[in-house]
């Protein structure tokens, strides 16, 4: 007889968390899940299946433009504008009739607060506490904010947190980096009738991946008109009468109605007092 409240405690139940605590529970074992926010964490609520949902209704955008007469059997006409209440609705059906099931055998704690160490195998979330013979941290990532001069002056800087939440497609975006996100982010928003431009300082795009790769979609991106500023030293971006103003070393002047942040990952630990664990 186990010493403890559990077999597995996960902290954060994104990807990460998911499979560990529905692969204990399906071994037998007895697991604790603890999240602060929404089961599926940042790929189910505000990464990959968001933004792949973006990504296919501006394809089919796309085409529409493309080839008139194509018909648009997949988008209604409000959700080119708004496209965010309808990829909100799928979203909320996968969480209860896919992921409510698939954690039954699970105890879950779901949005009670965020979790912290007391000890090795003791974790607190409000008042109570738990024991684990196994503690997994699964608390990912946020988005990184690079110390750029005047970015404290834009009150409405957007990062994938809350991307997904818009009211309306901007006239205009800036996007800070050109990794997947930024590149995802620039070419599902231009579909969609936004003009966006990528600013970034690695030299092509998806600099973690193939340099032709890279290449190759940045003349996509040329086609469809998303403008690509690669080795750029960013050295100012501010809030000027409503529009964003960014200033680069080499001499741009950029400037458009909203600004994204994609400009890298930190990871999430502050909450969890890492200092109590021996
Ligand atoms: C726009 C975008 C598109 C992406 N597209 C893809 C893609 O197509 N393919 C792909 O493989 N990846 C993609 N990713 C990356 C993917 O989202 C991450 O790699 C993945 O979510 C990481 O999983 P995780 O479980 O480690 O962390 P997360 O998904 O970040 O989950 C961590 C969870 O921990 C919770 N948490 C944090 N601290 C605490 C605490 N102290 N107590 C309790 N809970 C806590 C958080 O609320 C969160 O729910 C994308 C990311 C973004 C932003």
């Amino acid at each position: 007889m186990s010493n403890y409240d559990y077999d597995i405690v996960t902290i954060g139940v994104g990807p990460a968390g998911m499979v560990i605590s529905a692969m204990g529970a399906e071994m037998g074992l007895k697991v604790c899940a603890i999240e602060k926010h929404k089961l599926g964490g940042e790929c189910m609520n505000v990464g990959c299946i968001p933004s792949k949902a973006l990504l296919r209704m501006a394809k089919v955008r796309h085409a529409v433009t493309k080839f008139p007469s194509f018909q648009m059997e997949e988008m209604r006409e409000p959700e080119v504008k708004n496209p965010f209440p309808a990829i909100q609705e799928k979203l909320d059906y996968i969480n209860v009739h896919k992921y409510g099931v698939k954690f039954s055998k699970v105890d879950k704690i779901i949005g009670e607060g965020a979790a912290s160490f007391v000890d090795s195998h003791t974790v607190q979330v409000g008042q109570r506490k738990i024991t684990g013979k196994r503690i997994f941290i699964c608390t990912g990532t946020k988005p990184a904010m690079p110390p750029i001069p005047g970015l404290d002056t834009v009150d409405d800087i957007l990062t994938n947190e809350n991307l997904f939440h818009q009211e309306t497609i901007p006239e205009s975006m800036l996007i800070v980096g050109g990794g997947a996100i930024g590149s995802e982010m620039a070419q599902a928003f231009s579909r969609l009738g936004c003009k966006t431009t990528i600013v970034q300082m690695d030299p092509h795009l998806l600099p973690f991946a193939d340099q032709f790769a890279g290449e190759q979609l940045e003349k996509i991106f040329k086609k469809e008109g998303i403008d690509v500023y690669n080795n750029r030293s960013i050295t100012r971006i501010e809030k000027k009468d409503g529009r964003v103003i960014l200033t680069t070393k080499e001499g741009e002047i950029l400037e458009a109605e909203r600004l994204l942040m994609a400009a890298g990952r930190t990871p999430v630990l502050e909450a969890l007092q890492l200092e109590k664990l021996e």
